[in-house]
């Protein structure tokens, strides 16, 4: 059995970033830019009006009110064709080009009809360049507007759509497999008979992973059967990441842990001192990262939250691989055995005295509805018994 950091650390250091890829635009969202991107147009790309109303000379309107010459109509989209003169000025609206002449734009609710219909009446005053956005001062050509490493959210789509980025370099996601294992296991469209139970952990994992945009192969249900369990755990084998749940305890029909290593697998740990999650296990063969992670629900949710999840930020190039944390004032006494850390599942809440977390009452790792309310697992080192409240705790947030 090795520290809970020790298992991270090892873990971490034997999975890598993947290789680029260039993908539509559209799928794009939640993956790391592998190049920089440099915009090929200026933004704005000329001179432009910020508002719906009239393009002037400044200068005219030292004195207010003054009626101008309306010259031009300039829609969105259009050209100016007239030079504005002192005297004159362009109906002009919303992202159009600001005509030569002119240097700033006043809104149409600053200005009333004029005494004759080309005419414009302007009452107040209005500086240079006001309601101008001037040609690339937010980006001018060759610019970098995202770096190597940037994630890609919505607001970057935007920006590589603005540059003209329908296919983007960008680190490819890993294709993971997810396998469920057990006699006692069944499909979820069936009703279990006795001594059977509904297979909730490869559908966790699914959404779980769903949530940062991978679309998990899910392998079904092995039987602890040597042959089937084999075959199912070699066509895992072919992704990058593969997932098991149940069959990597200490029981006579544990059979994944062996498997594995008959199949190629080195595997670098198989123990940790975490609790739940014990049975953990982590290797790899050639190309694919293997998690093997104890049958309970809980255990798969704490395990997958501290291994797997990171595991899968580091192949798909994040900087930040670790679910966030925080330090939270505990609202409860909580205990457990010492000798390995602990996850609590806990409801974390933002209040008037800070952030305070109150743990949840759950009897073990079998009790996956102790998880329904949860959106945290507070943390207890391995060597404290007991915390009791308030005390300061440091919760991993499962609101991600
Ligand atoms: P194991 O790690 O195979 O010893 O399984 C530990 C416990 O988790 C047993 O009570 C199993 O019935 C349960 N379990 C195993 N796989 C699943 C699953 N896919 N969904 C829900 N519970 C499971
Ligand atoms: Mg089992």
């Amino acid at each position: 059995m090795i520290p809970f950091d020790d298992a991270v650390r090892i873990m971490i250091e034997r999975v890598h970033a993947l290789d680029a890829t260039r993908v539509p635009l559209a799928e794009a969202l939640g993956c790391v830019l592998a190049d920089d991107v440099a915009s090929d147009v200026d933004m704005p790309p000329f001179d432009k009006s910020a508002m719906d109303g009239f393009a002037v000379v400044a200068a005219d309107l030292a004195e207010v009110p003054r009626s101008l010459r309306v010259v031009e109509d300039i829609p969105a989209g259009s050209v100016p064709t007239c030079v504005v003169k002192p005297g004159e000025c362009a109906r002009i609206m919303t992202g159009a080009p600001v005509p030569e002449g002119a240097d700033a734009v006043v809104m149409v609710e600053d200005t009333s009809p004029g005494s004759t219909s080309d005419l414009v009446r302007f009452n107040k005053p209005v500086v240079s360049g006001r309601n101008v956005c001037v040609r690339a001062e937010d980006v001018a050509v060759g610019d970098i507007v995202l770096h190597a490493g940037h994630e890609v959210r919505p607001p970057e789509v935007a920006v590589l759509a603005a540059c003209g980025c329908s296919q983007v370099s960008v680190i490819r996601k890993p294709s993971v497999a997810v396998l469920s294992t057990g006699n006692e296991v069944v499909p979820i469209h069936r009703t279990p008979d006795a001594g059977q139970i509904r297979d909730a952990n490869s559908h966790y994992v699914v959404a779980r992973l769903g949530r940062m945009g991978i679309a998990v192969t899910a392998l079904g249900i092995a039987a602890d059967e040597p042959a089937a369990l084999k075959a199912a755990l070699a066509e895992g084998m072919e992704h990058d990441v593969l997932a098991v749940s149940g069959g990597v305890s200490m029981g006579d029909y544990d059979l994944v842990p062996g498997l594995l290593k008959e199949l190629g697998a080195e595997l670098f740990f198989e123990k940790v001192a975490m609790q739940p999650g014990k049975p953990t296990v982590f290797g790899r063969c050639g190309r694919t990262a293997v998690f093997g992670l104890p049958g309970n629900p809980v255990s798969v949710l704490t395990a997958g939250e501290l291994f797997l999840v990171p595991a899968v930020r580091k192949m798909m190039g994040f900087q930040r691989l670790h679910t966030p944390r925080r330090t939270a004032t505990l609202t409860a006494r909580v205990k457990h055995r010492t000798g390995r850390i602990a996850h609590v599942p806990g409801i974390v809440a933002e209040t008037e005295d800070g952030w305070t977390v109150q743990p949840l009452t759950y009897h073990g790792s079998a009790h996956m509805h102790a998880l329904r309310a949860a959106n945290c697992l507070i943390v207890l080192p391995a060597d404290v018994a007991v915390v009791d409240a308030p005390a300061a705790v440091e919760i991993v947030e499962l609101r991600v």
